[in-house]
């Protein structure tokens, strides 16, 4: 039997049709329009794409967009200017510096000149610690989408054995704590990992987290299992024709579908989702900044 495919791009039109339902709420009854600011440093391409595409979901939820586009050659003082102006800015609920900034801005200053109300990617070091002690935060969106799309495949996660590979501060981190919290029993593993084969075969739950296209195969993963597969790598298609590319995650699909019980595909799994929480978190944001109860 071939595993459940999880549909993230279906669950990610739900969640942002819940959203817009939100939006459209808060609207009727108080006035208030949830805005989210993007700011992207310099012209990396595949960021241009993700900065497009946040711009419109966030029209199509009925919020406002502010897309800031700056010179790759922006002073930091410059970038840290325009954060303050938006820190003090009602209209904006959330921001989002596009990572990875360039090599001369100092990324861990900027994340935390972030306002922790208005930081809607969760990576400002108060949201970190308020996650890790179990608080109110705001949630990494990638993790978060994650973490939905389990519970809604699985219901109670309480008293699974979680495998997270990968430890960065924007995924594996966070999706660790995040399982944590759901009661799963968690491991972390990372490039540095003895056995990660045995590792991963315990899993109930694997998310892979590396950025290394494939590196999962099938008989790695324990028979049933549920795979969230959160890697993006461009490889060569020639199949396509010349110069052409396709992405894969960092779960070999094809055997893996053999083995698991239900596994994201790359695309169409996680990568929606991403965007799909970055909306809830804005909408949340814009509650909590007006003191008025936060949706489901
Ligand atoms: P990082 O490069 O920051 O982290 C990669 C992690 O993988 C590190 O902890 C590293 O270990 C670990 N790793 C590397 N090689 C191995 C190995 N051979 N065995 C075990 N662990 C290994 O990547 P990100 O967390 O930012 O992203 C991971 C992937 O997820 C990428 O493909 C990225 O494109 C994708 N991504 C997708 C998103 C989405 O919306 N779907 C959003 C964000 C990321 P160590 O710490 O020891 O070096």
């Amino acid at each position: 039997m071939t595993a459940t495919r999880i549909d993230g791009k279906a669950f990610a039109a739900t969640v942002r049709g819940k959203v817009a339902k939100g939006v459209a709420a808060l609207n009727t009854a108080h006035g208030i329009t949830p805005g989210l600011a993007v700011v992207l440093v310099g012209e990396d391409p595949a960021s241009q794409v993700y900065v497009r595409n946040k711009g419109l979901q966030t029209v199509e939820a009925g919020m406002a967009s502010f897309e800031h586009k700056l010179d790759a050659e922006t002073p930091e003082a410059d970038l840290l200017a325009l954060v303050a102006k938006l820190n003090a800015d009602p209209a904006v609920h959330g921001i989002l510096v596009q990572l990875p900034l360039p090599k001369h801005i100092d990324e861990a200053k900027v994340l935390s000149a972030i306002d922790p109300a208005k930081d809607v990617d969760g990576f400002h070091v108060l949201n970190v610690g308020l996650l890790g002690t179990g608080q109110k935060a705001m949630v990494p969106c990638t993790p978060l989408g994650c973490l939905m799309m389990l519970r809604d495949h699985l219901g109670d996660l309480s008293g699974l054995n979680a495998v997270v590979v990968g430890r960065s501060n924007i995924v594996g981190k966070p999706m660790a704590q995040l399982l944590l919290g759901d009661s799963c029993t968690v491991t972390i593993a990372h490039s540095r990992t003895k056995e990660l084969a045995e590792v991963c075969r315990r899993a109930d739950i694997l998310v892979a987290a590396v950025g290394r296209p494939e590196m999962i195969p099938g008989d790695w993963i324990k028979p049933g299992a549920t795979v969230i597969d959160v890697g993006i790598n461009r490889i060569p298609a020639p199949e396509k024709g010349e110069g052409k590319t396709r992405l894969v995650g960092d779960v070999a699909y094809d055997s893996a579908v053999q083995v698991a019980g239900a596994i994201t595909p790359v695309p169409g799994g996680v990568g929606p989702m991403t965007i799909a929480c970055l909306l809830a978190n804005t909408l949340t944001a814009c509650c909590r900044a007006n003191g008025l109860p936060e949706p489901e």
